[in-house]
């Protein structure tokens, strides 16, 4: 079955009792014992609850995994993750990683005993070359954040196999629609479902699909242990979000790809990275792996006094974190996302004082790009005149 129909049908036949279509909001903290030693399947919430699960059993499905679990956050999720380790495990991860991550590896796990180390993991040879006898595992981003490099994640998964390690992929710039790790080798997969899957900018919820049953066992019981689990209500938010996530994602990377190559001709634009773009170099090996080239886009404008200026005169397109929904968002990585990478690491990475990162949302892609050209023209010679009609 095609993934957005899965998507569609996701907890559609949840509810036998009454037939509902949307699966029911179970707001309750426990349930009632039917005997002695006897359950219905659900005892307290933290431990289960039917919502979260339908959502944690709609993402194991798209994801082709054998068990999903919901947490209160990205983070959470991967924080969940990380008690899979025990001190002096060795992780190599992706050097251009989101921010909040870089944050919880270095300046909380190390003091656990954890290390690190930052490589870039589109570069496998350099992969390869980072693993010790001490390595357990290989965090990825699928596509990272803000500089969109793709994971070949084929080539990953058999130095992982080759040395016994995790594979775990943060998919949360892809999502299943366009690309599913597991396919490719991957061990476990995490989501910030507050970005694509749910993709409203209303809910802030984490996501992991294991593939191993034992494996999932670990998993469950320390999502359970730590209780960062989420809420009937997000759950639910979650679920209604990700039933569109076909027809969203369509639409978000056929607008991304128009305003990739509309920058990329205007003068005022010095760099555009997107790798729906012929000339990005992860550009085959994602047409070949992924199903599209998601919508995050980021470039370089020809002065910083340029990047105020847009995030203050976009109309349309608000000044905010995050990415993901159906509101185009655009933020400037060196200060507001990337702000806890070292800044020797973000220098060498090319977050710099020029480079500003957009989420591209469902507008029309006109609108947007009429809303881009009159922050960047603004205040130039002659801005009035070309300046255009207020966006409605
Ligand atoms: C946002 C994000 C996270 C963190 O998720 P939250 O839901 O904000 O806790 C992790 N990884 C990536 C790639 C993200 O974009």
């Amino acid at each position: 079955m095609h993934i957005s129909t899965q998507a569609v049908q996701t907890g559609l036949e949840w509810d036998t009792r009454t037939g509902s279509v949307a699966v029911p909001i179970y707001q309750t903290a426990t349930f009632r014992h039917p005997g002695l030693g006897q359950s219905t399947g659900y005892d307290y919430s933290r431990s289960g609850n039917p919502t979260r699960q339908t959502l944690e059993d709609g993402i194991a499905r798209l994801d082709g995994g054998v068990r999903g679990f919901a947490y209160s956050s990205g983070m959470a999720a991967i924080t969940n993750l990380l008690l899979l380790f025990k001190s002096g495990d060795h992780l190599i991860v992706t050097e251009d990683l989101y921010g909040g991550t870089c944050r919880l590896f270095d300046k909380i796990f190390t003091q656990y005993g954890l290390s690190f180390t930052y490589v870039d993991t589109s570069d496998s040879a350099a992969v390869q070359a980072a693993v010790t006898p001490a390595t357990r595992a290989l965090f990825v981003e699928t596509l990272t954040n803000p500089l969109l490099k793709f994971a070949d994640l084929g080539a990953l998964s058999a130095i992982c196999r080759e040395h016994g390690l995790l594979l775990i992929a943060d998919n949360t710039f892809l999502t299943p629609y366009l690309l599913r790790p597991f396919d490719l080798g991957a061990d476990i997969t995490v989501y910030s479902a507050t970005k694509y899957l749910s993709g409203h900018n209303d809910t802030v919820a984490g996501l992991v699909v294991v593939k191993d049953p034992q494996l999932a066992e670990q998993v469950y019981f320390h999502q359970n242990s730590v209780g960062a689990v989420l809420g009937p209500q997000d759950s639910w938010l979650t679920i209604r979000g990700m039933k569109t996530l076909g027809v969203r994602l369509d639409r978000h990377q056929e607008n991304a790809l128009r305003i990739a190559g509309w920058l990329q001709t205007h003068p005022r634009i010095r760099k555009v990275f997107y790798p729906g773009l012929e000339e990005h170099p992860d550009h085959e090996t994602m047409k070949q792996d992924a199903r599209g080239f998601g919508a995050m886009i980021a470039f370089e404008v020809d002065t910083h006094a340029l990047v105020e200026q847009v995030l203050l005169k976009t109309r349309l397109i608000s000044f905010a974190e995050s990415l993901g929904g159906v509101e185009s968002l655009i933020t400037f990585p060196e200060v507001q996302t990337h702000a806890d990478i070292p800044a020797e690491l973000r220098a060498r990475l090319g977050i710099n004082n020029v480079l500003l990162r957009l989420s591209v949302g469902i507008e029309d892609a006109d609108d947007l790009i009429e809303d881009l050209r009159q922050a960047l023209e603004a205040g130039s010679v002659g801005a009035h005149c070309m300046r255009p009609e207020t966006v409605d």
